[in-house]
């Protein structure tokens, strides 16, 4: 009677056995360089919260002002209830920001990747997936039911071998990465992946969730960092990571903005986000246009951060960006990596299978411009004990 969910059980039990269990910590504070932590004072090596502004003043003040003129909530889809003025002013200055002619948003930067992909190709499409893309665009790839193709990771030759493998075979076709890769911190070759594309004229899109206020001239992302203006149809990005609220973008050329509009399944069957997240969002691209301060203090304490990790006898992979993997290679070692830098007051995250291949498991440090020198040497003081303790560094 009772047991048609034993399944379920069964497989969480496995999961645990694994090391693979999620075990979700709690917080009782915002999220700042340090948090309460499941009742303990701790050092966030976790969130991506690139330049400190899900917490900022200006954001604070200015998702308060917002309330007492625009209430809580948008009450139903833009495409039937109307929409508020603040959202497309935020779509305006992203596309301003970004350089591009045009900017749509949604509620997540997985909504995004929902809405875009499914709006550009369908069954008689192909999509040339990097191996590695995020489970958002794998997803959006599946629901478009265009026949996804995948070439080897941030590898243009192997792009290349697989648009010929399959050339003549679909009516369009859509070359999609991740511009700064989650689990390693490695850059897609944008530069060289276009030149690809285009060579074949095919779309690309670019999900630069990770690079959005992070890589870039002040943080304008991967495109801007390769000079690619103008020439990447998409990119999506996301307004929870460095941007500190919540939301998603497409922005690119305006005919495809048009479009999401008129297609993008996200936007007409989801509310949009909140005016509060919208006002603390115009502040965010506020502070970013105003200086590049804090951009270059999150690259300053990362390259700081970085440097003495690997003077410790670390392998911090293959990043090139604020993401810094400690590569420790079974989840159980890494899942005990990171109970022991917990009690030594730092909370910072093992990731394994799925999320990354197995024996690929990690501690991710996610770097951030809030944390000061004090912040990082405590960090590395905690993560040099441990990793002396169970065997890692000597
Ligand atoms: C985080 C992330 C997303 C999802 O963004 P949300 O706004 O949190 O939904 C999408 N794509 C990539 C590459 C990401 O890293």
């Amino acid at each position: 009677m009772t047991d048609q969910l034993q399944w379920i059980q069964t497989e969480l039990d496995t999961l645990k056995d694994q090391g693979l269990y999620n075990h979700i910590r709690t917080l009782a504070s915002p999220q700042g360089p340090w948090l309460v932590v499941d009742g303990k004072k701790a050092l966030n090596f976790c969130s991506n919260n690139y330049l400190g502004l899900a917490n900022h003043p200006r954001l604070v003040q200015a998702a308060k002002e917002i309330v007492d003129r625009y209430g809580v909530g948008p009450t139903a889809v833009r495409s039937i209830a109307g929409t508020m003025d603040i959202h497309l002013e935020l779509e305006r200055r992203l596309a301003q920001f970004k350089g591009v002619e045009a900017a749509v948003t949604f509620q997540s930067g997985f909504c995004a990747n929902l809405a875009v992909i499914p709006a550009l190709v369908s069954k008689e499409d192909v999509i040339f997936s990097d191996e590695l893309n995020h489970a958002s665009i794998i997803d959006g790839s599946r629901l478009s039911r265009a026949r996804i193709e995948r070439f080897a990771h941030a590898n243009p030759a192997d792009l290349e071998r697989v648009i010929r493998a399959n050339a003549g075979s679909y009516r369009r076709g859509l070359v999609i990465t991740d511009g700064v890769f989650s689990m390693d911190g490695d850059l897609a070759p944008l530069d060289e992946i276009y030149a690809v594309s285009s060579a074949h004229d095919l779309m690309l899109m670019v999900d630069d969730a990770h690079g959005e206020g992070v890589v870039g001239k002040g943080g304008r992302g991967i495109v801007d960092h390769f000079n690619l203006h103008g020439k990447v149809d998409v990119e999506v990005g996301t307004l929870s990571k460095a941007f500190g609220v919540v939301g998603g973008v497409v922005a690119g050329k305006s005919v495809i903005v048009e479009w999401l509009r008129q297609r993008g399944r996200p936007f007409l069957f989801s509310s949009a986000v909140t005016p509060p997240d919208v006002a603390a969002c115009l502040a965010a691209v506020d502070l970013l246009e105003e200086s590049t301060d804090l951009v270059d203090k999150l690259w300053e304490n990362s390259r700081y951060f970085k440097t003495e990790m690997k003077a410790l006898g670390f392998d911090t992979g293959l990043s090139v960006t604020p993401i810094t993997p400690i590569m420790l290679g079974e989840a159980p070692l890494a899942q005990q990596f990171s109970r022991e830098l917990y009690n030594e007051g730092v909370f910072a995250m093992a990731i394994g299978f799925p999320t990354v291949p197995q024996g690929k498991a990690r501690i991710r440090v996610m770097i951030s411009a809030s944390h000061s020198r004090d912040d990082l040497d405590y960090g590395l003081q905690a993560f040099a004990k441990v990793g002396r303790k169970l065997g890692v560094i000597r």
